[in-house]
């Protein structure tokens, strides 16, 4: 058994198995939580628990009073999770910046003719931490890049997964979908910067929530509902709306039609554009039949740019939602 700590600023995680110290479990995934004797004496690694239980035994009474115990203050290094826990340092630095590093390729599976889902794992030990939503970069030769929304959540640490599309004469996706001398095979290596992006779901929200998808634009939308179901701490409806132009674009529909039972208040609904007389232009037409007023929600469009800008502007002008509530990512080539 294991369970998820929450580091407060910033969105830190780390799994802490039964029996061992969040301290520990902080050392062995290579964040670094303030501490210094590790054993209970000195109250440098002390903080505050915002919710979770826990045990904790061991400790000096100079490193953590009995008033500070009552009002949930812990040392980390004498503190064994009993159950997922959120905890909160006064002074921590949010060190969850970018950073360069490899990942070999562990699994490339074809999920529609032009549609692959990529695994990728990083070197053992480093941790490559991320808010759901947000993307990586594969930095390919003569420095050049492409951008990659990554679709696992946050709470699995083994791999980072991507969905990626295929554009003909593409330089990256062409490689992938083995259209070149140099076909990417798993056990390759591949240089990755990131995590990058504000397109992050926003936890404190208690608003109904419009998910918004084109094609591979479901990746950073399945971390951000992967998310919700490990934390549990959603209780507004939420919509998931995924277009594609043919059915198999939608290559995770028994997924998303699994959350139905997995989550209260969710519902899913696939549309499938057609491919002559529509356009992504009309894809937010499809949430607007069904919500003629947006002014309490908020919205994640992901994918085409053409779909984007028109949510944007349609959902702000006709649907009366808040300007600050529309987040999206467009997949722009670059
Ligand atoms: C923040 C961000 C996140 C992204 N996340 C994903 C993702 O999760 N999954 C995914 O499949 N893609 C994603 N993309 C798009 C991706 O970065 C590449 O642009 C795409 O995979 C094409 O790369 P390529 O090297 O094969 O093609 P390129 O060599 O870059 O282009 C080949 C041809 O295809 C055209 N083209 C490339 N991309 C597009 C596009 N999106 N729409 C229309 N024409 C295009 C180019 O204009 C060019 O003519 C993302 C882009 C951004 C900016």
């Amino acid at each position: 058994m294991s369970f998820c700590i929450s580091i407060k600023p910033g969105i830190e995680y780390l799994i802490a198995k039964k029996n061992q110290s969040i301290l520990d479990a902080a050392k062995e995934k290579k964040i670094a939580l303030p501490h210094s004797c590790s054993n209970g004496k000195c109250a440098k690694c002390k903080c505050k628990v915002l919710s979770g239980s826990f045990e904790i035994s061991n400790y000096s009474s100079n490193a953590l009073t009995e008033q500070e115990k009552s009002n949930n203050m812990i040392l980390t290094c004498r503190t064994y999770p009993l159950s997922d826990m959120v905890i909160q340092y006064d002074n921590l630095i949010d060190k969850s910046s970018s950073f360069k590093t490899v990942g070999k390729l562990i699994s490339i599976e074809k999920k529609a003719v032009d549609i692959i889902v990529l695994k990728i794992k990083i070197p053992l030990g480093e941790r490559f931490l991320f808010k759901p939503g947000q993307y990586i970069d594969f930095l390919l030769d003569n420095g050049r890049k492409r951008s990659y929304s990554i679709a696992n959540s946050p709470f699995i640490d083994k791999y980072l997964e991507f969905h990626i599309r295929h554009f003909f004469g593409g330089l990256f996706t062409d490689q992938l979908f083995g259209l070149t001398n140099n076909h990417l095979k798993e056990n390759d290596v591949l240089r990755l910067e990131g995590p990058f992006g504000s397109f992050i779901l926003q936890e404190q929200t208690k608003n109904p929530i419009i998910f918004l998808a084109s094609g591979t634009g479901f990746a950073p939308i399945k971390s951000m509902m992967e998310y919700i179901i490990r934390k549990n701490i959603f209780s507004q409806p939420i919509y998931l709306y995924w277009a594609a132009r043919k059915l198999s674009d939608i290559y995770m529909d028994d997924l998303a039609k699994s959350w139905e039972s997995s989550i209260r208040n969710f519902k899913y609904i696939p549309i499938v554009i057609d491919q002559t007389s529509e356009s992504m232009v009309n894809i937010p037409k499809y949430v607007m039949q069904d919500f003629k007023d947006l002014s309490d929600f908020q919205v994640y469009a992901c994918g085409s740019n053409i779909m984007i800008e028109s949510a944007k502007r349609d959902f702000i002008m006709k649907c009366r939602l808040p300007v600050n509530e529309f987040y999206s990512d467009a997949f722009i080539s670059t």
